[in-house]
């Protein structure tokens, strides 16, 4: 057994199927009585029927969030947030809507209730990523993390196909790094573990039932088990690539990390492989077998369809070998490289796939 610390989870969880009618006793739990409420454009008429169903308790509704939080954004909300005297941020979207109420919880100290709908999990972290001037840097500081968080299954029925299949491999993702990073424990390994169980059973089944309720609920739970984790964690490899490729290249942030992860972990599965185990059990192995079930779900394969180019790939592996992170296997910029082209070109990585025999060469 190897020492560790683990210091709790503070964020309150409400999760089931018509939780969102928690709203209002949730905010009479924090004593909030003027909650401003968050989202994207596109889910402006989400955060209206939020605003409707709280009544006298809302002050004011700010459907502008983004995706990577760009600073004058948060601005402009921070003006609308203290115009409306909020003493309370309720933040319904995906990252890019809980990443903009972080950042007013940062500059505010806030209470934060928040409702994702996509897989992506920023909700249970401290971390926020902010971009400034086109500059993404990332923050963690426990004054970032929400107090509450409501997992609504039926508001991610209206999830397209393709954002159902790229957020869940970023949750995966998130699991994947939980469980090797150097900070790892007992605890969160078990929820990530789990995780990978609840998507691999579930992804296949929303995929060709997405109204079904409880594969959704699966898919949700994991989402929750691998955002906690991350919470937690120094990220890896595979965060530090979908962090340049975001960051100096604009692509997509759920689709790069779908098309890395079985990359990566492919890469890490020679030096992690007891950790990685939950992986194997649930996908076959964490690279071929994990990339053979992102296939069979209509993911994203090729980081050249991002629209990168072969020279973005170059630069792109010197950027990450520039600066030291957290990873079971060292990498070297040639590494990084082969790695990128891997998945630029949408090649298979080594590993058995689910159902297959172990044999000597094939981890
Ligand atoms: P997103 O929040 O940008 O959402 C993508 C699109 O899907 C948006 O147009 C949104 O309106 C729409 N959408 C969301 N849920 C929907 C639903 N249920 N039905 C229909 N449409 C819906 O994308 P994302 O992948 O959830 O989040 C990405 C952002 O989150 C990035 O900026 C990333 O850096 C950040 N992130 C941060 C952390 C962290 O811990 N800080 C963790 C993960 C992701």
């Amino acid at each position: 057994m190897f020492p560790f610390q683990f210091a709790g989870i503070p964020t309150r969880v409400v999760f089931g199927e018509g939780v969102l009618a928690e709203v209002p006793e949730e905010l009479r739990r924090f004593g909030s009585k003027r909650a401003f409420v968050l989202s994207s454009a596109g889910q402006e008429d989400a955060a209206l029927g939020l605003a409707d169903r709280i009544g006298d308790r809302g002050c004011g509704v700010f459907a502008g969030a983004v995706m990577h939080t760009p600073t004058e954004v948060t601005a402009q909300a921070l003006a609308a947030f203290r115009a409306a005297g909020a003493d309370c941020i309720l933040a319904i979207g995906g990252g890019s809507t809980v990443g903009l109420g972080k950042a007013l919880a940062l500059r505010t100290g806030a209470d934060q209730l928040v409702i994702p709908t996509t897989y992506a999990g920023s909700e249970m972290t401290d971390i926020l990523g902010e971009t400034e001037n086109g500059r993404k840097t990332t923050r963690r500081d426990p004054a970032i993390r929400p107090e509450t968080v409501i997992y609504d299954v039926d508001l991610t029925l209206t999830l397209p196909p393709q954002l159902t299949v790229t957020s869940a491999l970023n949750a995966i993702a998130h699991g994947i790094e939980a469980l090797y990073a150097p900070d790892a424990n007992p605890i969160l390994s078990l929820m990530a573990g789990e995780a990978m169980r609840a998507f691999a059973t579930a992804l296949p089944w929303v995929t060709t039932d997405p109204q079904n309720r409880e594969a959704r609920a699966q898919m949700l739970y994991g989402a929750w088990l691998c955002s906690t984790a991350l919470g937690y964690i120094t990220m890896g490899l595979h965060h530090k690539l979908a962090h340049v490729l975001g960051g100096s290249f604009g692509t997509p942030h759920a689709e790069t990390h779908a098309i890395l992860i079985p990359h990566v972990a492919a890469f890490n599965a020679e030096a992690a492989a007891e950790a990685l185990a939950p992986v194997a059990s649930a996908f076959g192995s964490p690279g071929g077998g994990l990339w053979d079930f992102a296939k069979a779900c209509g993911a994203p394969l090729r980081l050249a369809d991002l629209g990168l180019t072969r020279n973005d790939i170059i630069r792109a592996a010197a950027i990450a070998a520039e600066s030291p992170y957290a990873n079971p296997r060292p990498a070297t910029q040639a590494a990084i490289l082969s790695i990128l082209e891997a998945a630029w070109e949408g090649r298979r990585p080594a590993g058995r796939a689910a159902g297959a025999t172990m044999t000597k060469d094939q981890p």
